[in-house]
């Protein structure tokens, strides 16, 4: 039989795969996870309190969602989206989440507008207080709550995966001082849908989509070559 060492075994109340999972993702988004930090299980056994079996399963997990990625011998890190796939992913979102909002059009009830309210509301007192982290957090929660509402599940799977991108094409591009979403343009997407006007809505969101994307700094070295003799003329 194998030798029983303290990784192995899980500690009393010791969180699920789910759970593990779900934290991680948090940290991702909050920025306490930066883009490219390696993941050891080691580690991470010891911090949950479970056997390096649930971390790989979690790990896994995140990984399948292309927000980790795991390198032959060398370990599994936060993702880090290039410039090229940082512009796919609003393209892809500028695609979907359109698409979420005319479904969600005209069948809106009370209380989903009434969520996605005090989503805003949250996300206002987080930048109010200047807590960055849950800003970035709660902005972002604001797009998925649109696509759980949406009641597709593949939909919602897409937009969680992209949502969390986001997250990291922000923590590697944003320019210092520039706010996640800017926040009166989640109100006007909130008030389109509650008057059932899809078109405009699905306007808003394009337009805040690129907005967002115009505030990052997407023209990095390495989208092409530095000319030296024009830097230092
Ligand atoms: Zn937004």
């Amino acid at each position: 039989m194998a030798k029983t060492t303290s990784t192995d075994v899980d500690a009393p109340g010791a969180p699920s795969v789910d759970e593990i999972s779900e934290r991680i993702l948090q940290a991702i988004w909050e920025h306490r996870l930066p883009p490219g930090t390696k993941l050891v299980e080691e580690k991470l056994s010891e911090v949950f309190g479970v056997s390096r079996t649930k971390i790989r399963l979690a790990l896994g997990r995140l990984s399948h969602d292309s927000i980790l990625t795991v390198e032959p011998n060398r370990g599994t890190f936060v993702a880090s989206p290039t410039v090229e796939q940082a512009r796919q992913v609003f393209n892809a979102r500028r695609v979907l989440e359109p698409a979420l909002l005319r479904d969600l059009s005209g069948q809106v009830r009370r209380e989903q507008l009434a969520r996605l309210r005090k989503n805003i509301a949250l996300e206002g007192e987080a930048r109010e207080r200047n807590d960055r982290r849950a800003t970035i957090r709660l902005s972002g929660q604001f797009h998925l709550l649109i696509a759980e509402l949406g009641q597709n599940p593949y939909l919602h799977k897409c937009i969680r995966e992209l949502c969390s991108l986001t997250c990291l094409v922000i923590a590697l591009y944003d320019a210092p001082g520039t706010p996640a979403c800017p926040h009166h343009e989640h109100d006007a997407i909130v008030d389109a849908l509650e008057q059932g006007d899809a078109e405009r809505a699905c306007m808003l969101m394009i337009e805040h989509l690129t907005h967002i994307e115009n505030t990052l700094r997407l023209e990095m070295p390495g989208d092409e070559e530095i000319d030296f003799r024009a830097v230092f003329a």
